[in-house]
């Protein structure tokens, strides 16, 4: 890379950095999560290009890469903790599970589409994200084997937050789910796990494709 190159790519990665915060993102362990994982990795084709835009993009299965800021938003509602054991919902690019992965003693992603689970292991392993671990699966029953979890994201809209994830949550854990049609707005809600039941918050109007039930026909 030459010296021209090396000044775009830092430009480039302080305009991130800065629309991030532009949009409300504070927490400094988020913004540095979001500065490690370069997002380019996690897009294939034609639209790797744009990458470094705060905009959702298309991968493969007909489905999409988050858009930056939502991703450090739904990451910061999700206030993870180095000893945390998380559960992502919708595996998609993988880009989420590896922000994650930063901030968590372990995480554990689920998809319903093979080909996206396979597509973020090489990536993982690529660059060496040894704390994940990808799974082929229906994840609106969560995962069982290994519940409870301290923190659970689901990066698909619910018409409910999923009764499976919030039994699997632990007592004092944290879920941010998208609740509503998939042609309609959505809600960003965060559910906390207390002694004496739930907590609901509100946090922002959304837009993801819907949690399905089964699985994905790959292709
Ligand atoms: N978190 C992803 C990322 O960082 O690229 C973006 C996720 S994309 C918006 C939503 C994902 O949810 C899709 O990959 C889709 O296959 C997945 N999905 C939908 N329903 C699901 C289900 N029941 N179980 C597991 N994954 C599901």
């Amino acid at each position: 890379m030459n010296e021209e190159e090396d000044i775009s790519a830092a430009e480039r990665k302080m305009q991130f950095l800065y629309a991030l915060r532009s949009k409300g993102v504070t927490d400094a362990r988020v913004l540095n999560a979001m500065e490690q994982i370069d997002r380019g990795p996690f897009i294939r084709g034609l639209f790797a290009a744009r990458a470094y835009e705060d905009m959702p993009l298309p991968i493969a299965c007909g489905q999409t890469i988050s858009q930056p800021s939502v991703v450090a938003l739904m990451t910061q509602a999700l206030e993870v903790s180095p000893r945390d054991k998380v559960l992502e919902v919708g595996t998609g690019s993988g880009y989420q599970a590896a922000i994650l992965s930063r901030l968590a003693r372990r995480v554990y992603t689920i998809d319903r589409h093979r080909r996206l689970v396979h597509e973020a292991r090489e990536i993982f392993e690529a660059l060496d994200l040894t704390n994940i671990t990808a799974i082929v699966g229906d994840g609106s029953f969560g995962l069982p084997e290994q519940a409870p979890f301290d923190r659970i994201i689901v990066t698909a809209a619910a018409e409910d937050p999923p009764g499976p994830l919030v039994a699997q949550l632990k007592i004092g854990g944290i879920m941010v789910v998208p609740v509503g049609q998939s042609d309609a707005v959505q809600h960003l809600i965060r559910v906390r796990k207390t002694e004496t039941g739930l907590e609901y918050d509100e946090l922002r109007k959304v837009r993801f494709v819907p949690l399905l039930e089964g699985m994905g026909k790959d292709g």
